[in-house]
């Protein structure tokens, strides 16, 4: 008897805080970090009596994102009310979009997109008392200054296959959204939230199995280790014989333990009906024109240009378009100088990223792209080793400045050609008989101790394929 092999199914929910400048229905400024309930309303506190009016700006958000994600544009969508309780929601009903939402359908890579709809955010719930037992003196308070914060939610198809995959796949749409400027996309100040739909099924089922959602989820890497949990507790409740349920779940990241939240909820559990209070949205062609206008080169078209106008390998293409600030920063130095793109690309993700921190902005740093240029340039020139350029680049992320200058300063320039680095080489020989003597013999490899005590002499100033040359020449091989 062969075990079940069983297969993930991964879709995936999306909340996009928009980056407009006033909420999605009235006119409160949109603020994150402000003093609580300093940016509120009539409309945004849900009092009796007060009306709504839709966001044109958050509208034209959601067409430039459903045309990123090709999806199709409604002429003409609805607003409803979604209604429950909850206090973080005044009116104990949300403005959502339910069977005529903006967006239909669409892709971004291998996913396609279901939907793309408007709604509004909730408030915040803050939680008073940190002793972890409730007192009488612990409390929740409420902050509004988020209520009512325009939102998009994208859903996808259940296309994803695995955690990483999702992970994957939901910076790809960061990316995009980001280059799209339609929302600062943070996922720990939960301008981006993630919720994973998961299910398992018998490899070769075509049929879904029962799913479960994770709630929240607001770092990749916490996806991807919710997800794998999920997917574990799931296969082992199925290979015990039994049966996943539907419902809503919490996976806390520090414990991994994934508790529930609630039986799933079904539609009409909400009493969906159309906002009264609202108009439809009826899309003109001056906003779709408007909306197309404004939409830049996405980072799938950019990476294609990369590869196809400046020769970068796949990876690199990939790396530096789907990282924003990293592609702008890399056509920037690409723009100043004649270096060669891949090394500049090279330079730029393995040597610049890891001295200024994976997620820091390199326009931000104190290295010019021009200058990081300039000391690629300087490297195919042969005027600075690599690990001399090394040496200056650790100087220009300290304190900026001119590579050429600093290679001066420093006297970090390369020792080259037969004159200046000869005698280091012939003193390297005769430090080290036993190596030379087998140099001479045809015994190659421990060449790799005469070019350490080079580069040690030079401070790493030499050229290792100088060295190797000189060497041979010297022994006469
Ligand atoms: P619901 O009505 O429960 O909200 P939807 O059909 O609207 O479910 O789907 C919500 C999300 O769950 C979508 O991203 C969808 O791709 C995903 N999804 C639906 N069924 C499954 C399943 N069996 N396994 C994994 N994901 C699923
Ligand atoms: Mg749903
Ligand atoms: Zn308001």
């Amino acid at each position: 008897m062969s075990a079940v092999e069983y297969e993930t199914v991964i879709g995936l929910e999306i909340h996009v805080q928009l980056a407009t400048v006033t909420k999605m229905f009235c006119g409160c400024t949109l603020s994150f970090g402000d003093p609580p309930n300093t940016h509120t309303c009539p409309v945004c506190l849900g009092l009796p009596g007060a009306l709504p009016v839709t966001n044109a700006e958050a509208i034209h958000y959601g067409l430039m994102m459903g045309m990123a994600l090709g999806s199709e544009l409604a002429p003409r969508s609805i607003f409803h009310r979604k209604n429950y309780f909850y206090p973080d929601s005044p009116k104990a009903y949300q403005i959502s979009q339910y069977d005529e939402p903006l967006c239909l359908g669409g892709r971004l890579g291998d996913v396609r997109i279901h939907r793309v709809h408007l709604e509004e955010d909730a408030a915040k719930l803050v939680h008073i008392g940190a002793s972890g037992r409730l007192h009488a003196s612990d409390a929740s308070v409420v902050d509004f200054n988020r209520c009512g914060t325009p939102l998009a939610e994208i859903v996808t198809e259940p296309d994803l296959r695995d955690a990483t995959a999702a992970a994957e796949w939901l910076r790809m749409l960061r990316a995009t959204l980001r280059s799209l400027g339609v929302s600062d996309v943070n996922m720990e100040e939960g301008s981006l939230r993630c919720d994973a739909n998961i299910s398992i099924r018998p490899v070769g089922n075509s049929e879904l199995g029962t799913k479960t959602e994770l709630k929240n989820m607001n770092s990749f890497r916490f996806i991807e280790r919710g997800i794998r949990a999920e997917v574990a507790r799931q296969t082992a409740i199925v290979r015990e014989g039994g049966r996943v349920e539907q419902e809503t779940l919490h996976f806390d990241p520090r414990t991994e333990a994934i508790t529930s939240l609630r039986s799933k909820e079904e539609a009409h559990d909400y009493r969906y009906f159309p906002e009264p209070d609202l108009t439809p949205v009826a899309i003109t062609q001056a906003m779709l024109d408007r909306a197309a206008a404004a939409l830049p080169e996405l980072p799938l078209a950019r990476a294609e240009r990369f590869e196809r106008d400046l020769g970068l390998s796949p990876d690199a293409a990939h790396l530096l378009a789907f990282r924003t600030e990293l592609g702008d920063y890399f056509e920037a130095a690409v723009a100043a100088d004649g270096a060669q793109p891949q090394p500049l690309a090279n330079w730029v993700s393995n040597e610049l990223v890891p001295r200024i921190g994976a997620d820091a902005d390199p326009a931000e740093s104190k290295v010019e792209p021009a200058a990081l240029a300039k000391l690629v340039s300087m490297i195919d020139a042969n005027a600075v080793t690599g690990a001399g350029a090394r040496q200056v680049l650790d100087k220009l992320v300290a304190e900026g400045g001119d590579p050429a200058a600093i290679v001066e300063a420093e006297g970090l320039g390369a020792v080259g050609g037969a004159d200046s680095l000869g005698p280091v080489v012939e003193a390297a020989l005769a430090a080290n008989p036993d190596v030379a003597e087998k140099l001479r013999g045809g015994d190659m490899k421990p060449i790799g101790v005469i070019v350490g005590y080079v580069m040690k002499e030079t401070r790493g100033r030499a050229d290792g394929k100088e060295i190797t040359k000189l060497v041979r020449q010297q022994l006469g091989l």
